[in-house]
């Protein structure tokens, strides 16, 4: 009997942890590893933060360019996979070739969301996810220049921080009444704009851009809805992400707002898995199914797919979490993003502090600036549902690893 190929289609996060959580766990057979990036694996963080810092600087490989031969992993990189047919337990690449496998991994994550509007502008306009993008957008952040951000999000201002360390000028423009609509406690949200705000970035909110032109000089000209203009010579966008599930979509697996998955990253086809920003999964620490687009998510459901496909044993669930660096300063976030009030720990003047969010009496949230130390043990607080004395939770003089879990 011939060996069993497992097939990763995807070569991010996710696929690099499955394909070493595959051999990690002793499978022996053929792995193949197909992304359409013309690179190893590698990391996506460093893209808004060292890569725009930093001129000149490289992919950043998740594993060791010769890690993947080492351990018996064949690569097809600069490879896009066209077709999936499930009934034949095939896959079909854009230049023909038909590979057959045993059993499946979906990893094709998420592209940045376009914005015709915007693209039609033309040269000068960015997106940021890959590392070209990432270094097509550092090469115009030159000092006394002016970068216009359209969307405040979590790119958009992660830009914003580093354009602002390089001495870009600035502006940030949202079409919501505040920024970072998604996946951030209120609290930090007013925080971080306290600190763009000090670097000198301008916001602009609840802009609808109806009207973009360039002018003679080059200079990008944007009109909002309500009269508002704003003029700039560099523009870079986030508008949010649109995952890359055609392959899921024509071949008939279940999707909602992503391709579900079971608590094992099981499809609903039995030999096809799905893990990283496409998956959709119930989160017990939510209480709800979610598609996570973090690194943290990435890497646990490739870790958990790559293990059930090799043994069909899972790993266990953990909190959801995620880290923004702006500015030097790292902010972690864990958990549920509402809750009943938040509370803080530690001096915020200090530089170094926690929120921890409570509801119910329970601690269901927890946010570390500068203090990625004490996350691990507010993620076992989430864990437990611990309901700590709250003048103790604030007390640093009480050591977070005396409160009482549960
Ligand atoms: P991806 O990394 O998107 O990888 C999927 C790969 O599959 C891509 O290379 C794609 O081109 C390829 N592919 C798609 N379709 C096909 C096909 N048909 N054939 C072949 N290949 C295909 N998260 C954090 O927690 N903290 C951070 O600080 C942070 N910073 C970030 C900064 C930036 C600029 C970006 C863009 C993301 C950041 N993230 C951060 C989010 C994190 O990087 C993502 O959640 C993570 O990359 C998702 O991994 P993935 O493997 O699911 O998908
Ligand atoms: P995002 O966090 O969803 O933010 C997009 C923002 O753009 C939202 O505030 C949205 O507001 C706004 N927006 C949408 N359309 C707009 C328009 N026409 N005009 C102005 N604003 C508009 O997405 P993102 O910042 O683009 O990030 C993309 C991906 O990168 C995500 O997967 C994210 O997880 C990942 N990433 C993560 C990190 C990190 O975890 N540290 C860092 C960088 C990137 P509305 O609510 O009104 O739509």
């Amino acid at each position: 009997m011939s060996a069993p190929v497992y097939i990763v289609v995807g070569a991010g996060h996710a696929a690099a942890a499955a394909v070493a959580a595959m051999r990690g766990a002793g499978f022996a057979g053929r792995i193949i590893l197909i992304g359409d990036e013309p690179h190893v694996p590698y990391e996506r963080p460093p893209l808004s933060k060292d890569v725009l810092l930093s001129p000149g600087t490289g992919p950043r490989p998740i594993y060791p360019a010769d890690y993947y031969a080492t351990h018996d992993i064949e690569t097809r990189f600069g490879a896009l996979v066209e077709r999936i047919e499930p009934a034949a337990r095939r896959l079909v690449l854009a230049d023909g070739e038909t590979l057959v496998y045993d059993k499946l991994l979906l990893a094709t994550g998420a592209r940045a969301r376009r914005y015709p509007l915007l693209d039609a502008l033309g040269e000068g306009v960015h997106v940021l996810r890959t590392l070209e993008d990432g270094q097509g957008l550092q090469k115009e952040l030159l000092p006394g220049r002016h970068l216009l951000v359209v969307g405040g999000g979590i790119i958009g201002l992660e830009v914003a921080a580093s354009a602002a360390k390089l001495g870009v000028a600035v502006t940030v423009l949202e079409r919501a009444p505040r920024l970072m609509t998604r996946g951030v406690p209120l609290p930090l949200v007013n925080i971080l704009r306290a600190l763009h705000e000090q670097q000198g970035v301008s916001f602009e909110l609840s802009v609808e851009l109806t009207e973009a032109t360039r002018g003679p000089n080059g200079q990008f000209h944007l009109r909002a809805a309500d009269g508002r203009t704003f003029a700039g010579a560099s523009i870079l966008y986030g508008v949010g992400v649109e995952i890359n599930d055609r392959l899921t979509r024509e071949a008939g697996l279940a999707l909602d707002n992503g391709v579900l998955v079971d608590e094992l990253c099981r499809t609903s086809v039995p030999e096809i898995f799905a893990a990283g920003d496409i998956a959709r999964q119930f989160q017990p620490f939510l209480g709800e199914a979610v598609r996570q687009e973090t690194w943290a998510n990435a890497v646990h459901q490739g870790t958990l797919a790559g293990r059930v496909m090799a043994t069909g044993e899972g790993v266990a669930f953990e909190v959801p979490w995620y880290w923004t660096d702006q500015y030097g300063i790292n902010f972690q976030v864990a958990g549920k993003y509402e809750a009943d009030e938040w509370l803080a720990r530690g001096d915020p003047a200090s530089g170094k502090y926690m929120l921890f969010g409570l509801t119910g009496g329970r601690v269901t949230g927890a946010v570390t600036v500068n203090n990625g130390r004490d996350m691990k043990l507010a993620k076992l607080m989430i864990a437990a549902g611990a309901s700590p004395d709250p003048a103790l939770l604030c007390d640093t003089a009480h050591e977070l690893r005396k409160l009482k879990l549960g």
